[in-house]
């Protein structure tokens, strides 16, 4: 990475005219609907010139970015990739599993692109009162009266609306502990996604680096699959962390649930749903893998064995080289280390566990 001033600014210049001009030559040769991809670049890109973003962030944007305007302009260079429509999503190397540095500014800010939640809401029931509220939020009185200073919350009707949480601007969300002993500070709520669909708001907290990171990758997966139906995203942590029944973990704030990319539609988006094999999407579940491994954020991934047979052998399909096989995957052997690792109990949604940052406090490597 270039170290003095002039050599940054001149590396940025260069990536914006690259990231600019690429996408926007590519989509002269584009239909109308191909061109969300290009557009998503040019925004992505400025947002980050604009908040003064890491070189090596605008170069991954600039990476993805390029990427997706060649999936958008797939049918018209490359007809005979059409016998295996997702070529193109896997057509990325192979980068073994890594850590990652967060970006930060100068004065080590994390820099965050993704839209941040401002704000949560809830409409008062019967049975979600503001007792429930104040127990599932992990929060009091003093706080939502603060929150809510023109509502009288100890007089509240079924259909009330009341601000459950608001974004601190002035503060920045860290795991203090490990994931099975931990707790969150000013964490924050995964933001919406079209590509997921969050099961339990109030269990949906975490740091700045796994929500923002989850969005992003979301939002990416919703460019390369643009058919594929949301997964449900399960447990991250409460408002505070600690304890979060029935896990162990998901108490430090970088620990969340998935399910699996199915062929058919679930039953619901309300509840993790049993998978069949034939049943599960070993292409989209794979390519997910692959940009986590890829990120340099993600730790560690828990799975059942059999997915990660399944897995293997797709990768092994797509052309992925023995090294990459090895140091993602347990299988063929039943142990060892691994990127992904084999815990029980996840044959209907994988756990993510993700990196701590500088930001984190006490952070160390615990069990699922
Ligand atoms: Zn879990």
């Amino acid at each position: 990475m270039p170290t003095s001033r002039f050599a940054q600014r001149l590396f940025i210049a260069i990536t914006l005219l690259f990231c600019v001009g690429l996408p926007a030559n590519l989509s002269a040769h584009t239909t109308p609907k191909n061109l969300i991809a290009p557009s998503l670049v040019l925004k992505n890109t400025l947002q980050l010139s604009l908040s003064h973003a890491h070189p090596s962030q605008l170069v991954q944007q600039c990476i993805n970015a390029l990427f997706l305007s060649e999936i958008a302009t797939l049918d018209t260079f490359f007809p005979s990739l059409k016998d295996d429509p997702h070529a193109m999503q896997f057509a990325s190397p192979w980068v073994i599993p890594h850590r990652s540095p967060w970006p930060t500014n100068d004065a080590g800010i994390p820099l965050v692109t993704t839209e941040p939640t401002q704000a949560l809401w809830h409409t008062i029931t019967r049975r979600r009162d503001l007792r429930w509220v104040k127990q599932r939020y992990r929060t009091n009185l003093t706080t939502l009266q603060k929150l809510n200073p023109d509502i009288d919350l100890l007089s509240l009707s079924e259909g009330d609306e009341i601000k459950t949480w608001q974004r601190d601007n002035d503060t920045i969300s860290y795991g203090r502990g490990t994931p099975n002993r931990g707790r969150l500070v000013d964490g924050e709520p995964l933001p919406t996604a079209d590509k997921y669909v969050i099961m339990h708001q109030h269990r949906a907290f975490g740091t700045y680096y796994i929500t923002s990171h989850l969005k992003e990758l979301f939002d990416t997966y919703a460019l390369a699959f643009p058919e594929a139906q949301p997964v449900v995203i399960g447990d991250l942590s409460h408002r505070t962390g600690r304890r979060i029944k029935p896990h162990l973990s998901h108490q430090s704030g970088r620990d969340v649930d998935i399910t699996y990319p199915r062929h058919d539609e679930p039953k619901s988006f309300t509840k993790f749903h049993y998978i069949r094999r034939s049943n599960l999407d070993a292409t989209r579940t794979l390519w997910l893998v692959k940009q986590m491994a890829q990120s340099g954020y993600v730790e560690k991934i828990f799975m059942d064995y059999w997915v990660q047979r399944k897995l293997y052998h797709e990768a092994q399909e797509r052309g992925a080289p023995q090294e990459w096989l090895d140091a993602v995957f347990q299988y063929p052997k039943w142990g060892g280390q691994a990127f992904i690792e084999r815990a029980k109990g996840h044959d209907d949604h994988m756990h993510i566990r993700y990196y701590c940052q500088h930001t984190d406090m006490h952070c160390k490597l615990s069990a699922p």
